[in-house]
């Protein structure tokens, strides 16, 4: 058995990574059907994925009775990944599984009299070639990532690592100088499973900052998907998000342009 962090840490999140990387192929989720809580992001986008990963997922007790009866042995041959599975966040010294490590949940404190404490941020200085940029832009943004990332191609740089779905990863590269393509990691595209890798990164504390171009004009199908990146930074107090181009650039100019480091509050 490899337990995953529990539900409200994440662990649904890495359940979808081990499910977009291909290492686990049939599901169980029993859920309440009265009660809200499966209408998450991480939920839904676990599910979406489930089914474009074509694994299976047995939602109620029917269902995994009748596939023990008929199935189950079949599968036992079919489905042949190393098990426990591994986490990989395609970082360098990061090969090693992950799953157990201990999330820090910061629960919000309530005073008797119903008023919240102040809560103290602790401010911690990280230099930019320490830090992790993720670069994210939906179908319809990418040639404004394109043009961010030419303007500010000196800037990204400073940073140790650059994180990318896929086809974003791919057309910042072909844009960038040859240099950056060492500095990045490309997941699977974004309704692939990409989104999920990074909101996976930034709950491993392997993100810093995530500049992600949504475009608020068009649907998406895998709008679940983008929530939990979201979802994640939210978790994650300390990660910076960025999610659109003014914002990036200024935060470019301003925060990245001529200086070595930037404070982190948690
Ligand atoms: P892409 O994914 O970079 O692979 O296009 C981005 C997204 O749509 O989430």
């Amino acid at each position: 058995m490899t337990r995953l962090p529990g539900g409200n840490e994440g662990g649904v999140i890495v359940l979808s990574n081990f499910i977009s990387n291909r290492q686990c192929s049939i599901v169980w989720p029993f859920f309440d059907p009265f009660d809200t809580h499966w209408l998450r992001p991480d939920i839904l986008a676990f599910q979406r994925l489930a089914d474009h990963c074509h694994a299976k997922r047995l939602m109620n007790r029917g269902s995994v009775l009748t596939w023990f009866e008929h199935e189950a042995e079949a599968d036992a041959s079919r489905n042949l990944q190393p098990c426990p599975p591994t986490l990989r966040l395609g970082l360098e010294e990061d090969e090693e599984e992950r799953p157990g490590l201990p999330f820090t949940y910061r629960k919000p404190l309530i005073c008797h009299d119903g008023t919240q404490p102040r809560i103290e941020w602790q401010g911690r200085p990280l230099a930019f070639a320490d830090m992790t940029v993720a670069l994210i832009a939906h179908y319809e943004m990418k040639p404004r990532m394109i043009d961010f990332a030419i303007d500010h191609e000196r800037e990204l740089y400073k940073f140790g690592r650059i994180l990318a779905t896929g086809t974003t990863g791919h057309e910042v590269l072909a844009a960038t100088g040859r240099k950056m393509e060492k500095k990045m990691v490309r997941y699977h595209s974004g309704p692939k499973g990409g989104d999920i890798e990074i909101a996976t990164a930034i709950l491993y504390d392997q993100c810093h900052v995530v500049i992600f171009f949504v475009d608020p004009l068009n649907p998406h199908p895998h709008i679940e998907d983008v929530r939990v990146v979201f979802q994640s930074c939210m978790f994650k107090d300390q990660v910076v998000m960025i999610t659109n181009e003014m914002h990036a650039r200024e935060f470019m100019s301003r925060v990245v342009r001529g200086k070595e480091a930037l404070t982190l509050y948690s």
